[in-house]
């Protein structure tokens, strides 16, 4: 197919650009992280310099990605940042990376991201809501930009795959995606053992959280809105750390008559005290849940959103429920 006149500039930015820096959001998911490493292999491998920054608050990042290391990261704003093309993936608005540094005047950002909801907060953006996954593009990219798709920058791409479709579940595992799946099987990626590196062997304290979220599950209006909670107390009895909690709200989609699953988790840090992290997942058409998120600070995709909110639990609830009904009357 040919470029359109986002992925032509977008190409022709990464080929001039010598020094970089990647990025990408806040509490980092698959996507996130695959696509990060997979746009900084291709880019070392084009010969230039890249950096990625990600705030040392990120780790231990969740046990899925326990297997990637990361070099070529800095917790910290390298001196020359001005002088760096800043290339932010899979980050819908810029409030979803809290640092100063990068918001400043006078950075030039790029900005390859598939939510529909961007806010085009770069300098050049490339926003393709009708891919898949952020990696789905960065896969583009790199074939565009003449780089080899090695095993691991294909390993990196197939998880960011893998995560944001939910292992070829959501509406957004579409023909282009199997494609993908296809290109990176050919490349070296063995779907079994990345299967099994990201959602087998899971530490006990996993599953223990998962079933205090199960022993927690509300069923509400007829049950179109099942919802679990977590609060601190589960995780410091069961050991558990706040990325354990990654993959709980599909266990929620699965009921009969749900329409949306919702998963509420206290946060632990002392300085959010009082703060819950929502994720919400749509199965039912009529229901968008990023506009939820977005009425309630955060935002996302139709069937896959979040949002972080100061709320006490039951005017959370409340919201929530006014904003499901809403959307389904
Ligand atoms: P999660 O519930 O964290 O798995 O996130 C599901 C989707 O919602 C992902 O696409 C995120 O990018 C998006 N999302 C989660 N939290 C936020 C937020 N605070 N602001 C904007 N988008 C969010
Ligand atoms: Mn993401
Ligand atoms: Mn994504």
């Amino acid at each position: 197919m040919p470029l359109t006149t986002e992925q032509d500039q977008v190409v022709e930015e990464l080929r001039q650009a010598d020094k970089l820096l990647l990025t990408t959001h806040e509490n980092p998911d698959g996507d996130a992280l695959g696509s990060l490493l997979a746009m900084h292999w291709t880019l070392e491998q084009l010969g230039k310099d890249s950096l990625m920054f990600m705030s040392p608050d990120e780790f231990p990042l969740p046990w899925e990605y326990r297997e990637w290391t990361f070099e070529g990261l800095v917790g910290h704003p390298p001196a020359d940042v001005e002088g760096r093309t800043v290339v932010f993936l899979d980050c819908g608005n810029i409030d979803r990376m809290p640092v100063d540094f990068l918001q400043e005047q006078g950075i030039h950002i790029v900005n390859i991201d598939h939510h529909h909801d961007n806010t085009r907060f770069g300098t050049v953006n490339l926003v393709e809501p009708d891919a898949s996954c952020t990696a789905e593009i960065v896969w583009r990219l790199a074939h565009e930009l003449g780089a080899e798709v090695t095993p691991p920058i294909a390993d990196a791409l197939y998880v960011g795959l893998v995560t944001d479709t939910g292992r070829f579940m959501y509406e957004n595992t579409t023909s282009e995606a199997h494609r993908m799946a296809a290109d990176l099987i050919e490349r070296g990626v063995e779907p079994h053992v990345v299967y099994r590196r990201l959602f087998e062997d899971l530490p006990f304290r996993r599953l223990q959280l998962l079933q205090r979220a199960l022993a927690s599950l509300a069923r509400l209006d007829s049950g179109t809105l099942t919802l679990a909670h977590l609060r601190k107390g589960d995780f410091e009895e069961t050991g558990a750390l706040e990325t354990d909690a990654e993959g709980i709200v599909d266990h929620l989609r699965a009921v009969e008559g749900t329409s949306v699953a919702v998963l509420v988790r206290e946060l632990l840090a002392d300085d959010r005290a009082g703060k819950r992290k929502v994720s919400l997942r749509a199965t039912d058409g009529r229901v968008d849940v990023s506009r939820v998120a977005r009425e309630l600070g955060g935002g996302g995709h139709p069937q896959a959103a979040g949002f972080t909110t100061s709320l006490p639990y039951p005017q959370l609830v409340e919201a929530l429920r006014e904003q499901v009904g809403r959307q389904l009357s």
